[in-house]
């Protein structure tokens, strides 16, 4: 048999549940903030995350996959949202829209990097994106949206937020310099990754995850000294508007953030739960993606969590979840029975009631241990007798009570059951 591709999983029905809790959270939480759901094509033109994402990013350097369509042109699977969101906001005319324009998304990434727990290569991600909002307010609500979300998914106690500025151009060329000068007595010594970060931009340095190269970083120079009195301003009013809120940050001064495009706020969501993948949820500010991409510029805040990762937290955390089980199971003795339970299964559908019957023709016995395997709160049995009296033995699992139960009666029965409890 062929095998399923390295760093890729399949969902199977029997873990559905915890996905759609995520995703469902995600819709719930991104509408209490008047975000609506946005759908990009899965590939684009793979300039557009060239100019995007940024061509010295990690993404775009090594994880993208990237292919000559039929047509020869060259098409890439999107690594991230942020890049086909800005194109879509820019091609639909929504710019010259009401703003801000808010828009969220649910969306299956694809990045070519070594698969590990919490690292796939087609993984999955909720993010949320705010345009034409240059205040700290904006930021404040992207960080407020994301909080909410990891505190309905109930892990928010097991969470850091992570703060930083990486300024504007202005601030950040006069950081650059600062950086290069600072590492360039260490710089032969460093990683390739590294020594081509140090040219083109040395700031993405200090994200390297090599053991080795992360002693020269330590006491790098600090962007916080360095940031305008514009980037300053804002980055200080964005930690007040937190404050207030009553939501705890660190700053962390060594956020750089894995996108080229990012500008002033930076932000991640960590936890210690989950071993070395630690960042959940991570955004920020990207006044000049728009720009980048030959757009009229739009100034833009926004996030994206990895949903393999949390999982990975909720189940670390023994967040309790489960899933609803059958309502109803009905069993049939003969083909005529099995006939008027598909029939009756149907009604109680119909009442909202989620029913499953006998589709294998097993044994009475065999079908109780199915239904007890699919942990039905009800179980109703039809055979000859019940067809004849139009009433059928209705039996709560869990008491092993059992009533008889007019056909046309048994919905309101298990309703009123349900309404008591
Ligand atoms: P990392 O530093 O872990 O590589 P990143 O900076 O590349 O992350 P982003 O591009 O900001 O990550 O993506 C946002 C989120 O998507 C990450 O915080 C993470 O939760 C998730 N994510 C990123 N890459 C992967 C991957 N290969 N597999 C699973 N989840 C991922
Ligand atoms: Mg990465």
């Amino acid at each position: 048999m062929i095998q399923i591709p390295k760093g890729t999983k399949d969902m199977l029905p029997s873990e559905a549940y915890l996905w759609h809790t995520v995703e469902d959270t995600a819709r719930e939480v991104a509408k209490l903030y008047g975000f609506k759901e946005i759908r990009t094509p899965t590939f684009e033109h793979t300039e557009l995350f060239a100019r995007g994402v940024g061509d010295t990013s990690d993404i775009v350097t090594k994880e993208m996959y990237t292919f000559l369509d039929k047509g020869g042109r060259s098409i890439t699977l999107r690594p991230e949202g942020t890049a086909g969101v800005a194109r879509a906001f820019v091609e639909n005319g929504l710019q010259g829209g009401a703003l801000p324009f808010k828009a969220y998304y649910l969306i299956s990434a694809f990045r070519y990097e070594r698969p590990q727990a919490g690292r796939l290569r087609e993984f999955h991600q909720f993010g949320a994106e705010l345009y034409g909002a240059a205040s700290p307010a904006a930021d404040a609500e992207a960080i407020l949206l994301a909080a909410r979300f990891l505190r309905e998914l109930q892990i928010d106690d097991c969470v850091e937020l992570h703060l930083n500025s990486i300024g504007c151009k202005t601030c950040r060329a006069r950081y650059g310099e600062a950086l290069r000068a600072y590492f360039r007595p260490h710089i032969e010594e460093m990683c390739e990754d590294c020594r081509s970060r140090f040219e083109k931009n040395p700031l993405r340095i200090l994200d390297c995850k090599n053991e080795h190269c992360k002693r020269f970083t330590a006491g790098a120079p600090c962007m916080l000294d360095y940031l305008c009195d514009d980037c300053r301003a804002h980055f200080e009013e964005l930690k007040g508007l937190l404050e207030k809120a009553g939501l705890p940050y660190t700053v962390d001064p060594r956020i750089v953030r894995g996108l080229d495009y990012y500008s002033r706020t930076v932000f991640e969501f960590t936890t210690d739960l989950i071993g070395a993948q630690s960042t959940v949820l991570g955004g920020g500010r990207y006044d000049t993606l728009l720009e980048q991409m030959d757009a009229k510029p739009t100034p833009a805040v926004g996030f994206a969590a990895g949903l393999e990762r949390l999982l990975l937290v909720m189940e670390a955390r023994e967040v309790p979840l489960a899933e609803r089980v059958p309502d109803v199971y009905i069993a049939g003795l003969d083909k005529e029975s099995r006939e008027q339970g598909l029939l009756l299964a149907e009604e109680l559908r119909e009442a909202g009631l989620i029913t499953e019957c006998d589709l294998m023709d097993r044994s009475l016995k065999a079908q109780f241990k199915y239904a007890d395997k699919l942990g039905a709160e009800f179980v109703v049995v039809i055979g000859e007798a019940e067809r004849a009296e139009g009433a059928a033995e209705v039996r709560h699992m869990r008491d092993s009570r059992s009533e008889r139960v007019k056909f046309q009666e048994i919905s309101q029965y298990i309703k009123g059951y349900y309404r008591r409890t």
